[in-house]
């Protein structure tokens, strides 16, 4: 029986494979091959799998003598990271906001780069601490066709020129996000235009030292064998930054490698009742029992994470067998039908997410049923649910 967390009793917890984990990374890592570098994208609390318990499993895992590095959302989840893991190279991948290029000097963080506004701020911090030219490195981020960050190749000019020589500030990748790697014409245009920006910066006499272009499907897929040939003539590393795949889904139905999902959300029934044919249960009486029924009260609800949209639709897992949920998930608890389950009683664990015997429900069946991708599934895990490292 798990141990949970002081001050945690109550029985809902996710427990986080270490083994997986690390075997997703090594086979990630093979994939990428020898010349490539990973960065182990965990932002938004490793994917709703806790931060800390992740980051410091990756951390031995990352043992290839290459530089380690970590990719978050934004600078107070990298000062958080950096008190776990002081000498990681921290990417900060959501831009910089006023009153946060000071911590970045701070802490040695790594900020993504494209706009004006952020050089300056790094400018302004840098000028207080008096920093060395080049000692302030950044990601170039650009804007290939996402839309979304990211400077367009028409202002890189300007861009550029606000990063003079001797400037404190050094580009030590430039960086792109794909928005469509199953889309082969999409990806091939984006390469096109990081290629442009490559010329760009190497015309202006950056050689950045790594090429950041790709998540867990160009890992994947090697959906983009481009960037290779890129680095290499430039002299550059390629970079994957890679998240989903690491907590062992893939970003789309594809080939998956042998991934295995790390995170396994349990509880355990908290009682027992017995119901007749015709009596409802739940919230505006969506389930009816059609017979005698035992149903099982779960002390979970969609105040955990667990979506509503699964409310008569989908399953838990009690003794090896999968258990309907029955009528609405209320905020804090949930119904299942154990009726056709023999020996259930309060105290059984439950699997909501995970496999129990040779039965599995996973983030990806959640979604699917709620109608959305694995990474909200994973990420709407609250936070009052514990994460327990576990073999
Ligand atoms: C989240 C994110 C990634 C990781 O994407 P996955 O599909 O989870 O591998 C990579 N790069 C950027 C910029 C991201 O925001």
């Amino acid at each position: 029986m798990i141990d949970l967390p002081a001050p945690h009793t109550r029985p809902v917890w996710a427990e986080i494979s270490r083994s997986r984990l690390l075997r997703n990374y090594q086979m990630l890592e093979h994939l990428a091959g020898p010349d490539a570098t990973l960065l182990a994208v965990v932002k938004a609390n490793a994917y709703g799998h806790g931060l800390e318990g992740c980051a410091r499993a990756l951390a031995v895992a990352q043992q290839n003598g290459q530089a380690k590095w970590f990719g978050v959302t934004c600078v107070e989840e990298a000062v958080r990271l950096r008190t776990i893991l002081p000498n990681v190279h921290i990417l900060v991948m959501s831009g910089l906001c006023r009153g946060e290029a000071e911590a970045v000097l701070e802490h040695g963080l790594t900020p993504a780069v494209w706009d004006p506004a952020h050089v300056d701020l790094l400018l302004e911090a840098a000028d207080h601490r008096a920093a060395q030219p080049g000692s302030v490195r950044i990601h170039l981020e650009m804007d290939t066709g996402m839309s979304r960050q990211g400077v367009q190749l028409r202002n890189l000019q300007h861009l550029l020129r606000m990063l003079e020589a001797n400037s404190p500030i050094s580009v030590e990748a430039v960086m792109t996000h794909f928005h469509t790697p199953q889309d082969r014409a999409a990806t091939l245009d984006q390469i096109a235009q990081f290629t442009s920006a490559v010329q760009v910066l190497a015309h202006h006499g950056i050689r950045p030292k790594y090429l950041s272009a790709g998540s867990s499907a160009d890992v994947l897929d090697q959906s983009s064998p481009e960037i290779d040939r890129l680095a290499a003539q430039y002299g550059a590393r390629r970079m994957f930054r890679t998240g989903i795949a690491l907590y062992g889904y893939t970003p789309a139905p594809g080939p998956n490698h042998g991934l295995q999902p790390v995170l396994f959300w349990k509880t355990r029934i908290t009682s027992i009742r017995e119901i007749e044919a015709g009596a409802v249960a739940g919230y505006g009486a969506t389930f009816t029992a059609s017979q005698l029924t035992r149903l099982a009260l779960l002390p979970v609800g969609y105040a955990d994470g667990l979506s509503r949209g699964l409310s008569n639709r989908s399953a838990v897992l009690i003794r090896g067998q999968r258990a309907p949920i029955a009528g609405r998930i209320s905020m804090d608890q949930t119904v299942v039908d154990v009726t056709e389950i023999p020996r259930v009683k309060a105290g059984d664990e439950v699997v909501l997410i995970g496999k129990q015997g040779n039965e599995t429900i996973s983030a990806a069946d959640h979604a699917q049923l709620s109608g959305t991708i694995p990474y909200e599934v994973l990420c709407d895990i609250a936070a009052r649910v514990p994460r327990v490292m576990a073999e």
